[in-house]
């Protein structure tokens, strides 16, 4: 069989190199992101590349930074159109890496034109929009991207406002937003895909620290480069923060200048958009996070336990993982694939190190932090998958991950997460340990994101063994052991040594953990089933489909099923509360049998289950330094009291 490929890439790679020298010293390619009609949830660019005569090869990011996988090929990028001096240009599709297109530039030809359509269904609703620039992006192929210049430009719809980290050079006002066309300085193909922008109709900038507000020098820690956080909302009532949560956010920056000891920005964005409709979550860059969370999450003191660590975590990336990045991630392009050996460090340590800034800066109490800590201890230990599976496996395996629920606990997901953040309070407690409480993970930050001081954002490359070093500076032991026991050998039980050296132990009881409740009701809407996951060992929707069965369960030994329904407690139609109160009546010899269905067959299924309810806590060790208390404190003040409404906490 004649492959296309084959002779593609035949004819393509003796060009390659000469045509991307010719890249490497032209003037920047020119990209107009029209933006205009994201109400209908279609992005699209006009791309002007600088070319020379022959053949060219252009190709969309693939490999997507902060993601740890590739990206949706073929997907949502559309309606490409090459041209030339007015002259349409077909192009083939690369048919090994299909984010590849090539094509013949005409004689006389200087620049290339590309238009691109990208069909935005997650990210554009008639009142905002996210542009991560690979979406539109298309550039020669081959070459680094920080070699790439690019100028990019942004057309809003009418009276939105727009927010990134890009530097504009035409007329813009943040205060007064208009839409329409803003220019902004030539940069890098590197940095455009680092600088998202979010734009929308029901937009408030607020200023974090004193350089965001003009205060002039001096300034103290955290006050030097200006940080903001932009909120865009469905309503023009949710783009606006309560005063105590922007106080706490002000504390954020304080207190990561004190973790952080340095910047590594020019400036600094929180985007925000805060919207009833999912998905949520954050994507870090150097300048900027673009996080996605429901309003709740900010505005009751329940919910902020949980939607704020999230701003704190995208935020601490700014210094690990854009700044100090593993080597298998820091790659010369988007088509080199990224290696994960090491999220463990660039996604697990800064889990732990969001989490207690979120405990440090307000968002969460040292009581919610602990009810935190033991919520993913017991998740984790519960997770049967770890029987066959390492921490460091679940984060080689995540570029190739497609989740699910069914099973999802034997197979494991991105464990590295929540894992890290009880593998680096084992580091934080165990130095405390070693020097008598003299030296903490402060000290060993000091040496990973500061040890050069602060700089503009840049990518400084990390392996195993320099960790170790730096570790060992701090506090001489074997590092690497350590690292190989908990994170590179399959452990069949969580790692709670952390825990137990932070002066708290990890129980059961039948009182619901306030983490998990609190995440139910931000994230689910209230709709989540009932935890029944550490008693049956199922989990439920508030329908009473079984998303998951857990491997070794009383549910598992009953030989229920991922995908069924359950429609009867002890002969009383399924809601939550039935089951719940049918759990709870086993303690005193109550019996569970359910009528499930599966798909069109129903059947009776007793469960052999007699403990009642069981939810994780942390329970106080008596007797040993408090370490976790320690490490939730605040290193800083909180900002003046005038900015806090008097009921923000609760
Ligand atoms: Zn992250």
């Amino acid at each position: 069989m004649t492959s296309r490929a084959c002779i593609s890439r035949v004819l393509w790679s003796s060009f390659l190199f000469a045509s991307t020298l010719a890249y490497a010293q032209a003037p920047p390619i020119r990209i107009t992101a029209d933006l205009t009609d994201a109400p209908r949830r279609l992005f699209h660019a006009e791309i002007d590349l600088p070319v020379q005569p022959g053949p060219v090869t252009l190709t969309e990011a693939a490999w997507i930074p902060g993601q740890h996988s590739q990206g949706f090929v073929e997907n949502d990028i559309i309606g490409i159109v090459f041209s030339a001096n007015g002259q349409t240009i077909p192009w083939l599709r690369d048919d090994v890496d299909l984010y590849e297109f090539h094509l013949t530039a005409p004689p006389g030809t200087t620049t290339l034109h590309a238009h691109v359509d990208y069909i935005a269904n997650r990210k554009a609703t008639p009142e905002f929009a996210v542009l991560e620039w690979e979406d539109l992006l298309l550039y020669p192929a081959g070459l680094p991207v920080r070699q790439i210049a690019i100028q990019p430009t942004v057309v809003a719809p009418k009276n939105w406002g727009i927010a990134t980290s890009l530097r504009p050079i035409s007329p813009y006002d943040p205060r007064h937003p208009a839409g329409g066309t803003v220019h902004y300085a030539a940069t890098t193909v590197e940095t455009l895909e680092d600088s998202p922008i979010m734009t929308g109709i029901n937009y408030k900038e607020y200023p974090l620290n004193a350089a965001a507000r003009g205060v002039a020098a001096p300034l103290g820690p955290g006050q030097q480069k200006p940080v903001y956080i932009d909120v865009f909302g469905d309503t023009p009532e949710d783009a606006l923060l309560r005063p105590s949560v922007v106080a706490d956010l002000e504390h954020l920056v304080t207190e990561a200048a004190a973790m952080y000891s340095s910047t590594h920005y020019e400036s600094y964005h929180f985007l925000l958009t805060l919207t009833k409709f999912p998905p949520y979550g954050g994507l870090e860059h150097h300048e900027s996070s673009d996080n996605s969370l429901p309003p709740v999450a900010l505005t009751t003191n329940a919910a902020l336990q949980v939607g704020g660590p999230v701003l704190a975590h995208e935020y601490t990336h700014s210094w690990n993982g854009k700044y100090r990045r593993p080597a298998g991630l820091a790659t010369p392009n988007y088509t080199v694939p990224m290696r994960g050996d090491l999220l463990w460090v660039y996604e697990g340590l800064t889990d732990y190190l969001g989490n207690v800034l979120g405990a440090r800066c307000g968002f969460m109490s040292g009581n919610d932090y602990r009810s935190y800590v033991a919520s993913i201890a017991a998740e984790l230990d519960n997770t049967s998958g770890r029987r066959w599976r390492s921490i460091e496996d679940t984060a080689v395996g995540i570029s190739g991950y497609r989740g699910g629920s069914a099973w999802a606990n034997w197979r494991r997901g991105a464990d590295y997460y929540p894992e890290g953040d009880l593998v680096w309070l084992d580091v934080d407690t165990t130095l405390r340990k070693l020097t008598n409480d003299r030296k903490n993970l402060h000290d060993f930050l000091a040496i990973f994101v500061a040890g050069k001081g602060s700089t503009p954002p840049r990518i400084v490359p990390y392996t195993f063994d320099e960790l170790v070093a730096d570790l060992n500076q701090v506090a001489p032991y074997d590092w690497a052991k350590f690292f190989q026991e908990r994170v590179y050998t399959v452990q069949p039980h969580v790692n709670v040594e952390g825990i137990e050296q932070g002066g708290w132990r990890l129980v059961y009881t039948d009182k619901p953990n306030e983490y998990e409740e609190a995440a139910s009701s931000a994230f689910s809407h209230g709709l989540a089933g009932d935890n029944v996951w550490f008693s049956l060992g199922l989990k439920l929707n508030a329908q009473g489909e079984i998303g998951d069965v857990r491997v070794g369960s009383p549910a598992d030994a009953a030989r229920l099923v991922p995908g069924e329904k359950i429609l009867a407690v002890n002969r009383t139609v399924y809601s939550s509360d039935v089951m719940k109160d049918a759990v709870h009546a086993t303690k005193t010899g109550g019996a569970i049998t359910l009528m499930v269905q599966n798909d069109l067959h129903v059947r009776s299924v007793a469960i052999d289950y007699h403990g009642g309810e069981r939810y994780p806590h942390l329970e106080r060790i008596s007797g040993t330094p408090d370490y976790l208390d320690e490490v939730t404190k605040p290193l800083t003040p909180a900002p003046p009291a005038e900015n806090q409404e008097p009921e923000s906490r609760q």
